[in-house]
């Protein structure tokens, strides 16, 4: 494997244009492959698989498989299957299954078949017997770390084991033994008898079985001998007729032993081919590490919206199109390189600027009064939902008492400062101009509630006032004014490359990660929020409903920012 911590990072300057999206773009390496095969009448049809293992949630990274694999079906005319690798008992679970399975769908795919490495056991079995039965496999009692240790190193060769001359008859009744449980964990192995002094490491007679005897997802205790990744997965492939097998870089090692057991057991020759894994700046994207976070308590489970997981993604609001135009823009390399967490959320900016509904939204509230505005009185205005004609009108109560941002008062007005101060005047958003005449501030010197007065002749749509300013303001209505939690996240990790660093890659931890403002006054057409909605917070950024959120205690996830705020921290530094 690929040691990811030795890598140097690559930034990608990928256009921050959404024009460039539209243009035809040309065929990436598999693509021209794929068509060279198809030309050439290797194949009629293509066939792709997506081969998580059920140990862990999907992440941002495997997005970029399913993208890759589920695209080169639908774009062919092929299919792609949804294959589980679930050889490894102990770390694998039904609910990694199910997670899996509604993250493929919400992203938009849908697999061919739903296959799992486990249903193969029976013929995984078969083929080991087939190439002990050829000479090229033996059952060695060496303990894993004498079986390292003979292996030798890159520069030198390796030095075969006592058993590996053992007959083809003794080698068929050890394994049938390890198979019916006579052995203890570990005690023997089945390996595959090429070559110890390959310059390939990974043929120096790798393993193939191992016994465990630990209960299966699926086939619960039926087994305790459990084939190894590289004697399952080129086969399970191969079962399924799978004809392109896309993997990550590094898995390139691997490829001379999967061509080797094709070759040896005369089985459909599927191909593998290599592409770039995804790395992100700010995250961890390893199940291993995503797990401890969880276990650990860093976060509240696998889909807490600060996780790169896709169920993390979508609780934050991020929509399946966004995820898919990110793949899409990433496109598929040959060369390693990270990716900046800014341009995830450019892709989502994309979408949501087109279809979050405007609404208004005071985190952090001062009382606004209105002193010429009738007591006791509630207009109705008209506000539009968005830039687009097409995404209608609401209504917004608008009374005496409102409530605005603290930060959009300011005792002694700062240059330029458009917003409000003292004898200075806004437009309160789809409402009326107002001029502050006074402010109140409590004992500890923090305002309270500043007093204005509205021209009746401005109200927005029908103004009349002659008067200009320069700044709109949002704001609630105090009296109507709904309450809800908010919960805004930042990065989760505070280095680039949380695994790059010395120590622990939690020792990287953002402390800051998520800040709960226990009540925002929000406008009361949000009492009506669904999941699946999409908002804009006018002036605060994205926000969605959170899962937590109920009718009586109104939780909403901050998506995004507006802008991104650490592209301005970049500048100002
Ligand atoms: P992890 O290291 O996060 O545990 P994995 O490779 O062990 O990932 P699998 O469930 O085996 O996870 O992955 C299923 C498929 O997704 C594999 O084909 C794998 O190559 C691909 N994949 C996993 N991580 C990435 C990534 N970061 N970028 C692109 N593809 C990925
Ligand atoms: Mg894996």
């Amino acid at each position: 494997m690929l040691n990811y911590n030795r890598l140097t990072i690559t930034y990608v300057n990928l256009q921050f244009n959404s024009k460039s999206m539209s243009e035809e773009k040309s065929l990436n390496f598999i693509e021209e492959i794929i068509e060279q095969d198809l030309q050439e009448g290797k194949y009629q049809s293509i066939l792709t698989r997506f081969p998580p293992e059920p140990n862990g949630y999907l992440h941002i990274g495997h997005a970029k498989a399913i993208c890759l694999n589920f695209g080169l079906g639908l774009k062919y005319a092929g299919k792609t299957n949804l294959r589980f690798d679930d050889t490894n008992p102990v770390t694998e679970d039904t609910e990694y299954v199910d997670s899996i399975k509604e993250d493929i769908r919400w992203l938009g795919f849908n697999w061919a078949n739903e296959f799992y490495a486990s249903d193969y056991f029976d013929a995984l079995y078969g083929y080991a017997i087939d190439l002990i039965k050829k000479g090229f496999a033996y059952v060695d009692d060496l303990t894993a770390e004498e079986i390292a240790h003979l292996k030798g190193s890159p520069t030198e060769a390796g030095k075969p084991s006592p058993f590996r001359d053992r007959s083809i008859d003794e080698n068929l009744q050890l394994f049938e033994a390890m198979k019916a449980g006579q052995y203890k964990d570990g005690a023997k192995v089945l390996r595959a008898k090429i070559d110890m002094a390959h310059t390939n490491m990974l043929m120096r007679d790798p393993i193939l079985y191992r016994i465990k005897h630990a209960h299966h997802h699926r086939t619960g205790d039926t087994w305790c001998i459990y084939p190894m990744y590289d004697f399952a997965h080129g086969q399970s492939d191969s079962i399924e007729n799978i004809t392109h097998s896309i993997c990550t870089l590094e898995f390139i090692p691997h490829r001379e032993l999967y061509d080797w057991c094709i070759e040896k057991l005369g089985i459909f020759p599927s191909h593998q081919y290599e592409f770039a894994r995804l790395n992100m700046t700010y995250t961890v994207m390893s199940k291993r590490k995503l797990l401890q976070l969880v276990n650990d308590g860093y976060v509240s489970g696998w889909n807490d919206p600060r996780m790169p997981t896709l169920s993390g993604f979508r609780r934050k609001g991020y929509t399946p199109e966004s995820i898919r135009l990110f793949c899409d823009k990433i496109g598929v390399a040959k060369r390693e390189n990270f990716i900046d967490l800014s341009l995830l959320e450019f892709c989502l900016r994309e979408e949501l600027n087109k279809k979050a509904l405007r609404v208004m939204a005071v985190l952090d509230p001062l009382k606004l009064i209105i002193s010429n505005y009738p007591d006791n009185t509630t207009e109705e205005l008209i506000s539009e939902n968005g830039p687009d004609e097409s995404m209608g009108t609401r209504t917004l109560p608008f009374s005496k008492e409102l409530w605005i941002e603290q930060e959009d008062f300011m005792e002694e007005a700062a240059k330029k400062w458009f917003r409000l101060a003292p004898g200075a005047m806004v437009r309160l958003k789809s409402a009326y101009i107002v001029q502050c005449d006074e402010f109140v501030k409590n004992e500890e010197g923090k305002i309270t509630e500043i007093h204005c007065t509205y021209f009746p002749n401005s109200k927005s749509g029908n103004d009349t006032s002659g008067l200009t300013v320069k700044g709109t303001i949002h704001w609630v209505s105090a009296a109507q004014a709904l309450t809800a939690e908010v919960r805004l996240y930042d990065r989760l990790f505070r280095a680039e490359n949380p695994n790059n660093e010395e120590g622990d890659f939690k020792d990287n931890i953002n402390p800051n990660s998520l800040q709960i403002i226990p009540k925002a006054y929000i406008e009361p057409s949000l009492q009506n929020a669904q999941l699946a909605d999409r908002f804009q917070f006018i002036r605060k950024g994205y926000f969605c409903l959170d899962t937590d959120s109920s009718p009586s205690h109104l939780i909403f996830n901050r998506t995004a920012t507006l802008k991104d705020a650490w592209a301005k921290e970049i500048k100002k530094a």
